[in-house]
């Protein structure tokens, strides 16, 4: 097992790798930008490295100083969470060379999962159902076009690169086309350095379906059933839940063993999510993780599984707690998604937090990197917390979720908890009857 492991992220993400740490005895090492001196994360570390000004580049995505403050510490192994280096293939192999651990998959299976033209070879390769679309990218109008009247319009185009909802573009005709390619290739290249794009058939009303999967890295993997998280604004998820309410066993069971199996193929290391659209019973896979997401607690609620103290079990060379047969899906879990920002025009609203009571009892679990009188800097994305409700099914859930969101109460910044309270209220999200457009619908019918 390790000794020390150095946390390469902030936030409330960095702070649940330090809960698993700190259960198996490891020490732990912060890093900070100078905007972070004050967070809960360096707080709460055995140890802390400032690694820069607030920019992420000259901080949290600086490798040098990353393997500085390695060298500094003397960690032995690196979690990376979620964004900023997570998907970072060239830093997992940087590590590696400097006989440091990754706590990850290896650089080899980030690579092959890396960009969606390569990851949906991948999946094809593995057996798993991809979206229609172009063979690779698409360079021309011409070729666009073909493609698009071959599968019928609407059709997707999007980044080869892409992440975090940027870079798509929807043509529903032959005349949208020519926009959609060049506004979609503008914004890759702005957002990614990177205008490589490729066509998709636009699924018009799909649930987004994810299969959180797990593996030792010696060929035995098990899939931890299924994630829904249709609830999106501009193609980011807002709240999640499992088990998904538009599945049923066999179903489940079906899709599991897919992406299970190709695991296994693979030879797959730690946490991974295999993502798809889900339309008419047939299940389309997007893309694939290589990383723990931030929705994993929904999934750690219904099977009782710590995924981060796993990951961290598996890195070190450990082997699979668990086979398939052993993992019990019990009760359900919702996941709302406390950003802050203006609940209406998702404005972001950084500042200080100047009173803060999050929720408790039984069912509520509260992850978050704030504090009363913290102040959130600017710099970084707006999710300061995660509300996640267990209850024996979906009504026990929405039931403790909705008394949950009415005791938390945070002033003197804007959030998206009254968001929640209206949407928790609506018969769609009581009765689970709701596709990944349906709060983009809702949110340009209010006033
Ligand atoms: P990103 O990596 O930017 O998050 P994804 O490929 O994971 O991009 O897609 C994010 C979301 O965009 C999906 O959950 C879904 O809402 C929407 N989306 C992606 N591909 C399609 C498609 N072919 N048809 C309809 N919606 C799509």
């Amino acid at each position: 097992m390790f000794d020390k492991v150095l946390i390469a992220n902030r936030g409330e993400i960095a702070l649940r790798i330090q809960r698993a740490c700190k259960e198996l005895g490891i020490a732990t090492v912060a890093v900070h930008s100078t905007a972070d001196a004050d967070a809960m994360h360096v707080r709460l570390a055995d140890e802390s490295v400032c690694i820069g000004s607030p920019p992420a580049s000259d901080s949290y995505l600086n490798i040098p100083r990353l393997l500085a403050a390695c060298e500094i510490t003397g960690a032995d192994a690196v979690h990376p969470g979620y964004g900023f280096l997570s998907e970072n293939a060239r830093f997992a192999e940087i590590l590696e060379e400097h006989s440091i651990t990754f706590i990850g998959p290896t650089s080899e299976h980030i690579r092959i999962m890396g960009d969606k033209i390569t990851a949906k070879e991948t999946a094809k390769k593995l057996g798993i159902p991809v979206v229609p679309g172009s063979d690779g990218e698409v360079t021309s109008e011409a070729q666009a076009l073909k493609i698009a009247k071959e599968m019928g319009f609407p059709v997707l185009i999007k980044a080869t690169a892409g992440g975090g909802g940027r870079g798509m573009k929807v043509a529903h005709t032959a005349a949208d086309l020519g926009l959609a390619l060049s506004t979609a290739r503008s914004e890759a290249k702005a957002a990614f350095g990177n205008d490589s794009v490729y066509v998709e058939k636009y699924l018009q009303k799909p649930r987004h379906i994810e299969i959180q999967v797990f593996g030792d890295g010696k060929g035995n993997a098990v899939h931890l059933g299924e994630r829904d998280c249709s609830l999106q604004r501009r193609h980011q998820k807002i709240l999640e839940e499992s088990p998904s309410p538009a599945l049923n066993a066999a179903s489940r069971q079906k899709i599991g063993e897919v992406v299970a199996n190709a695991m296994r193929k693979i030879k797959y290391r730690g946490a991974g999510t295999v993502e798809f659209l889900f339309e008419d019973g047939e299940f389309y896979f997007i893309e694939m993780n290589t990383r723990l997401q931030v929705e994993h607690p929904v999934t750690e609620a219904v099977t009782g599984i710590d995924l981060v103290l796993e990951q961290i079990r598996v890195a070190s060379g450990g082997n699979l707690a668990f086979k398939q047969e052993d993992i019990t899906f019990s009760g359900h879990a919702i996941e709302c998604r406390i950003n802050a920002e203006n609940p209406r025009t998702f404005r972001p609203s950084p500042g200080q937090i100047t009173y803060w009571h999050p929720p408790g009892g039984l069912g509520v679990r509260v992850d978050s990197g704030v504090y009363q009188g913290y102040r959130i800097p600017p710099f970084y994305d707006s999710l300061i917390g995660k509300l996640i409700v267990h209850g024996k099914n979906r009504n026990e859930c929405l039931m403790r979720l909705r008394r949950a969101l009415s005791e938390f109460v945070i002033d003197g910044i804007e959030t998206t908890i009254p968001l929640f309270n209206e949407l928790i209220r609506q018969p769609d999200i009581a009765n689970g009857l709701y596709d990944i457009h349906w709060l983009e619908k809702y949110l340009g019918k209010q006033p």
